[in-house]
């Protein structure tokens, strides 16, 4: 997942006509109630999770699991009982990692655990090596000092319920190539953005600055980048670092996506979902197949009940995530073509492991009209050990751009205490979800879609420009 901040600027040049705050029926609120305990003993999440992670396996986007995830998610759909199932097109360049290796030369020659940082360069980079310990100070290096040398930040990120530390992992990962080809570096490494104490290295998307050329880059475990620390305070210490994967054309994925149709409001939708692609190190069980079954769940559960709720639920299943909100902009640019912010009524994206939910809240440009239903749907879900908290959160990464263009978003938001020993890496297995954290998950997104979609009055979803979400 990729935390997006996005500055609502350019808010309502001019106030908008202040109709009734919006309200949620105490019908609905009773029904939702006995949802929630339904969904709590419900296994679908679990089972979708397992069908995804155990038939597919890793989804790469781009690789040949990609298209066989599409057809497992328009199968799903089907078999959960949607109404309509469709796929919208999404295409993207292609990256594709074949092998990767490093070792220490001379003295202390041993192998090191790396992994190729996606949009990494094919290519071999010998030199010593440069600690830093953070981005700031190989931003402070000399220009041209680190000439025939390969760069090595060594960050180690903090753990945390919200995951905050993510912010400055990440931008490790992002902005720490191009700080170094900067500085003359052939090769760049970095301490993983995890809090494991495992052997896997964590893999992540990376970026390159425009007019630089770009170096061989990539993440060691966190084991051996500490290894790699003692051996640099002990003196000069060359590695080599062997990558062989690169961009490889463009391809065309699919968003898949399943309604359950409204039965008043039919073209007024409530979003929810996950993303389809997943890294290829490990299966994509916490990223994000728990977000796909979440929330393909929630929706199954809400098209089961006798009566239909009164806006659409739409599920989607966004195509690569990983490499840049492919699916997310690619979904909000069709509905700006269609002028359907509007119909958006409200949308989240489950995309931070399988942990319980402890917060939520709504948001828009304009959510004052709003807050009574928000509160209404905090009560509801306040038994699942779920807070609200008025003024914080986020839309999720691939829903961030709808919100860039005026839709109103929710946040659920999920203990990420160790969502960051798993993520991106080999480990991102089916056995560290726990079956009963991901039924509260299905529970929260199967009251927060149903009572929004039974709402009377909006969110704040309504066309407009605002700044868009920094990637
Ligand atoms: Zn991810
Ligand atoms: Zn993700």
């Amino acid at each position: 997942m990729r935390r997006l901040t996005f500055a609502i600027a350019a808010v309502l040049a001019c106030a908008s006509v202040q109709a009734a705050p919006t309200r949620i029926p105490e019908q609905a609120l009773a029904r939702a109630a006995e949802l929630r305990e339904q969904a709590l003993a419900d296994d679908t999440g679990w089972k979708v999770v397992e069908s995804l992670t155990t038939e597919v396996g890793p989804r790469l986007a781009g690789s040949e699991a990609d298209a066989r995830a599409v057809e497992w998610a328009k199968a799903k759909f089907r078999a959960l009982g949607f109404d309509r199932v469709w796929t919208e097109p999404v295409t993207f360049p292609k990256w594709e990692r074949r092998s990767e290796q490093a070792q220490v030369l001379g003295a202390h020659a041993q192998p090191l655990a790396i992994t190729a940082l996606g949009g990494s360069p094919a290519g071999t980079a010998e030199g010593e090596v440069v600690r830093f310990e953070s981005l700031d100070a190989l931003k402070a290096a000399p220009a041209g000092s680190l000439a025939g040398k390969i760069a090595f930040i060594d960050y180690q990120m903090t753990r945390s319920r919200s995951g905050e530390d993510y912010g400055i992992g990440g931008t490790v990962r992002s902005r720490g190539p191009s700080e170094a080809i900067r500085k003359g570096a052939l090769g760049y490494i970095m301490r993983s953005a995890g809090t494991d104490s495992h052997r896997v290295p964590h893999t992540g998307i990376t970026r390159f600055d425009e007019g630089l050329t770009p170096v061989p880059s990539a993440a060691l475990s966190v084991p051996d980048a500490e290894q790699l620390a003692r051996l640099v305070a002990r003196g000069p210490t060359r590695i080599r670092m062997t990558l062989d994967c690169g961009w490889d054309g463009s391809y065309t994925s699919q968003n898949v996506i399943g309604e359950i149709t409204g039965r008043e409001l039919p073209k007024e939708v409530v979003v929810i979902g996950g993303h389809l692609d997943s890294w290829d190190l490990g299966t994509g069980a916490v990223d994000d197949g728990a977000g796909i079954g979440i929330t393909m769940a929630a929706g199954h559960l809400i098209g089961q009940l006798r009566q239909a709720p009164r806006r659409s639920i739409r599920v989607i299943a966004f195509a690569n995530e990983e490499q840049g909100l492919h699916g997310g902009f690619a979904y909000a640019a069709a509905r700006v073509k269609a002028r359907e912010i509007p119909l958006q009524h409200i949308a989240a994206e489950s995309d931070f492991g399988a942990g319980r939910i402890y917060a939520f809240n709504t948001g828009s440009g304009n959510p004052a009209g709003s807050r009574e239903a928000t509160a209404q749907i905090a009560r509801i879900l306040a038994p699942l050990g779920i807070e609200y908290r008025p003024d914080q959160g986020g839309p999720g990464p691939d829903v961030g751009p709808l919100a860039a263009k005026g839709g109103a978003w929710a946040w659920l938001a999920q203990d990420g205490t160790d969502y960051f020993d798993l993520h991106h890496t080999a480990d991102d297995t089916l056995d560290k979800i726990d079956p009963k954290a991901l039924a509260q998950n299905v529970a929260a997104y199967t009251v927060f879609a149903y009572l929004a979609a039974e709402s009377e009055g909006s969110f704040g979803s309504e066309a407009r420009d605002v700044v868009p979400p920094k990637e």
